[in-house]
């Protein structure tokens, strides 16, 4: 990225959200569960998985928390009905973490329950740090009390997570090790691009040795390469791990590799919360962020001139 592209994304938050609807909407399926299941739809006929997200990180009210339980019910009856092959993947924030530890348990195993009855399965994303210790608590609960259609998130980026992928070995989980999207201070993450990469190789020898269920998400082409590599060393048979990738990154090389034989999930968010979670994605795209801005600052020039 380049270094005025460097201070153009510091400035996205300021750029009026009409602006950021357009630049990322190829990172989001749409408003609507339908919109959502139509992608679905085509990326199960190009032979990819899917996870489906109902955006709804920025909720405040309970009220608004379990309602977002309750759009997880309608997404697990809408890919039932139209026979596709998709999980969910939920945000705790979105089911009311931050408004209270019990509420977002209730919610939760509400949709683990929905999901089981589907034979479904549910993945827990990881958000920042002041929510990973919560998230783990929750996701060995559940675990412990027999809900094993329930997977979770390590960030790569965390100087912890090895020890996280350890303590959790014995509950033989079902892991998306990605690098964390959420910037974090040096006294807890990896700041440098090649510490994440070694640590996100650590982490995922460690889910290996121990019989974890890996799902490698990046489109970093270095990690992506030596993570299969590793997959390959230990001889794992194709359902033994998934790659997975985000909607509108990399769409070329997600159909190389499931032309080569692996199976690769797509993660699919929808909703009309869209807002932050498109920020997250633009000020990660190398190209995309500075464009935006400039498109940006040409309106405000252009509002401004006679
Ligand atoms: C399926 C999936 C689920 C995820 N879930 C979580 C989660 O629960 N918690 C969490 O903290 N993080 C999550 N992430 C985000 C992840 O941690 C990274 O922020 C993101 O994937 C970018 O890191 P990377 O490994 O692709 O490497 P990078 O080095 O960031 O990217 C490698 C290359 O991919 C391309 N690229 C990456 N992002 C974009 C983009 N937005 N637009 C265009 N090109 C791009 C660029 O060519 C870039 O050079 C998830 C990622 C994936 C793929």
């Amino acid at each position: 990225m380049s270094l005025l592209d460097a201070a153009l994304v510091r400035l996205l938050p300021a750029v009026p959200k009409p602006v950021v609807q357009v630049f990322s909407s190829r990172y989001i399926a749409g408003a609507t569960l339908a919109e959502a299941i139509a992608v679905v739809r085509e990326l199960n006929a190009g032979g990819k998985l899917a996870t489906i997200d109902v955006l709804g990180e920025e909720i405040v009210r309970e009220e608004e928390a379990r309602a977002i339980a309750r759009a997880y019910r309608e997404v697990f009856a809408a890919i039932d009905e139209a026979g596709l092959d998709s999980t969910v993947s939920i945000k705790l924030t979105a089911l009311g973490l931050k408004l209270s530890y019990e509420l977002c348990r209730e919610n939760l195993l509400d949709v683990v329950q929905t999901a089981a009855r589907y034979g479904n399965f549910v993945r827990i994303d990881m958000e920042d740090s002041s929510t990973t210790d919560d998230t783990l608590r929750l996701y060995r609960e559940l675990r412990e009390d027999g809900h094993d259609n329930l997977g979770v998130v390590l960030q790569a980026r965390l100087r912890r997570t090895l020890g996280d992928v350890l303590a959790l070995a014995e509950l033989r989980p079902n892991v998306r090790l990605c690098k964390g999207i959420y910037l974090e201070p040096a006294s807890l993450a990896f700041t440098d691009d090649e510490a994440v990469r070694a640590n996100f190789l650590r982490c995922l020898d460690a889910l290996l040795e121990s019989g974890c269920y890996p799902a490698v998400a990046t489109h970093d082409e270095w990690l992506l390469a030596a993570s299969l590599a590793r997959i390959a060393r230990r001889g794992l048979g194709r359902l033994e791990y998934e790659l997975q990738m985000l909607l509108g990154v990399r769409e070329e090389r997600r159909d190389e590799l499931v032309a080569q034989g692996h199976r690769l999930r797509v993660y699919v968010p929808f909703g009309e919360r869209w807002y932050r979670y498109s920020l997250r994605r633009l000020q990660e795209n190398p190209a995309m962020a500075g464009t935006i801005a400039r498109a940006a600052a040409g309106r405000v020039l252009r509002r401004r001139s006679p």
